[in-house]
């Protein structure tokens, strides 16, 4: 994976941008300390580090609008970041850029339950969103596995999912509106606590956009009400084809569970060791979630169960309580930790339709032995989105490279039959470079021309998303660092 050659004339200057963003910032707001912006030297795709010329913590949407001036006027890159979970490197910082993470704007500024909606800083984790309305019978829906940690910022540059947004859809799905500071430092509102946008929708583009665009600072939530109940179904197959056909089948059937979790023998056998959550002995295990009423459960699960013993499943565990709801869960919930604990892993996400489950999982399974990593599956099977977690060893040479090579093959298979590169992670630096395998040079010029809108001096994150060879006619034509500006 390639980055960009800093710009030599900010970094030389460093001193100076440092003193001018202490102007406009409280001086704990600014941290230069190598010790202490070692923190922000990577996200959580930690295979690529790098330091960041500083990190900037602002407190308010004006302080965030001085440091993007002030960067806009003397042309320095800025990497908006929430938490740092990003599994796709997008808050991979560079060294001539200035980290601005919105980790203190963490506010509840309001909560409207007869119009359904919360608005909060966009610092604040996904988690504490619902923590914030689940007295009063509400939840927000989008929940990423990261959700303790990853912040309401990300979820939107990322337009993140999670196990439920079979049913509830993703963040683009539960967002009504943002503030957002341009890079110029003007402050934009966009949508709002009301169903549709006045003028141009422009929402759509900013949910996605990888900080891109701009640096979100507020935005507005649908929230809704917590279901009556919720009932898991475990059920165990024999070999991943038949988990994937099974799950196809509940789909053709129109039934809509709020979760169809997917897990491999690698990730079931980790999980549980990890866990203890009791789950059997088999190749691929479902968790089918539905919600409702104490009847509607009763008819929704009737019609899985039916479904499922089409597909000789070798155990099929309803739960019978809310012990046993958390006790099936309790593993999916801590895969991704629990797979960590084996080996070093890098973890992909694409999307394919749910009809080429079977083949898809049997191709990834052949690529394994052709590339010699092990692979493990866990992803939210009902709408497709694929997790392969490929284990290697960053200790070995020449294994993280293997392992990028074949995320790549796994990567281009889904775009192959029908599906995209991305999920709910974002393209960041790991996909970049395969934006050419799903886009003509075309469709790219029009998604960079937008960009030119937002961000004529190409400073915001841009060393991702693009591929390098396409963005470097206008990242060479940045005003370089406007010397005079140091006087
Ligand atoms: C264990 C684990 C499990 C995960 N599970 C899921 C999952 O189930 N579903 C899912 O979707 N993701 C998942 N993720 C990925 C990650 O948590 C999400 O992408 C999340 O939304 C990132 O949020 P963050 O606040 O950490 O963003 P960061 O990592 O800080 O940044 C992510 C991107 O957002 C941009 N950004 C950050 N703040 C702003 C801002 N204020 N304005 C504009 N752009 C901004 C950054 O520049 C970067 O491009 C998981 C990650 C981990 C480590």
């Amino acid at each position: 994976m390639q980055m960009p050659s800093p710009d030599t004339a900010v970094l030389i200057n460093k001193e100076h941008i440092l003193a001018r963003l202490r102007a406009v910032l409280p001086a704990d707001c600014v941290i230069d300390d190598e010790r202490e912006t070692k923190a922000y030297e990577c996200d959580a795709l930690s295979a690529y580090r790098c330091p960041p010329l500083a990190v900037v913590l602002p407190r308010t949407t004006e302080e965030v609008a001085a440091v993007l001036k002030t960067c806009y006027d003397l042309s320095v890159p800025v990497v908006p970041r929430g938490s740092g979970t990003s599994l796709a490197g997008g808050a991979l910082p560079t060294e001539d850029s200035v980290i601005l993470g919105v980790s203190r704007l963490n506010a509840v500024l309001e909560t409207d339950y007869d119009n359904r909606f919360i608005r909060v800083q966009t610092g604040r984790t996904n988690l504490s969103v619902s923590g914030a309305v689940e007295e009063n019978g509400f939840f927000y829906a989008p929940d990423p596995s990261s959700q303790l940690a990853c912040a309401i910022a990300g979820n939107i540059a990322m337009n993140s999912g999670g196990a439920h947004c079979l049913k509830y859809g993703v963040t683009s799905n539960n967002l009504m509106g943002v503030r957002m500071v341009s890079m110029e430092g003007e402050i934009l509102d966009i949508g709002g606590a009301h169903l549709d946008a006045e003028g141009l929708d422009l929402l759509g583009v900013i949910c996605g956009s990888e900080g891109q665009f701009g640096v979100v600072t507020e935005a507005t939530l649908r929230i809704l009400h917590k279901p009556e109940g919720a009932r898991p179904v475990l059920i165990g197959f024999d070999s991943n084809e038949v988990a994937g056909a099974c799950v196809s089948d509940i789909i053709k059937a129109g039934v809509l569970p709020v979760a169809i979790e997917f897990m491999d023998r690698p990730c079931i056998r980790a999980t549980d060791d990890f866990s203890g959550a009791g789950y059997p002995d088999c190749e691929a295990l479902l968790i089918i979630e539905v919600e409702g009423s104490d009847d509607e459960i009763k008819e929704q699960l009737d019609k899985i169960t039916k479904i499922a013993r089409t597909h000789n499943p070798v155990e099929l565990r309803e739960a019978g309580s809310a012990e046993e709801a958390a006790r099936i869960w309790l593993g999916r919930k801590s895969a991704f930790g629990a797979m960590g604990q084996l080996n070093d892993y890098m973890c992909l996400d694409g999307t394919i339709p749910v009809t080429e489950l079977p083949y898809v999982l049997r191709r990834i399974g052949e690529m394994s032995r052709e590339f010699g990593l092990d692979v493990g599956n866990v992803f939210h099977a009902g709408d497709g989105n694929m997790h392969p977690l490929i284990l290697y060893n960053a200790n070995k040479p020449g294994d993280l490279e293997t392992c990028e090579a074949f995320g790549a093959e796994i990567l281009k298979l889904c775009v192959e039959v029908g599906g995209c590169l991305t999920g709910e992670h974002g393209v960041g630096i790991e996909k970049r470079d395969l934006m050419d395998f799903q886009f003509n040079a075309e469709d790219l010029e029009a998604q960079m021309r937008i960009k030119d809108v937002f961000d004529p001096k190409w400073l915001l994150n841009p060393a991702k998303v693009f591929p390098l060879k396409h963005t470097e006619d206008r990242r060479k034509n940045r005003v370089q660092f406007a010397a005079h500006a140091a006087e």
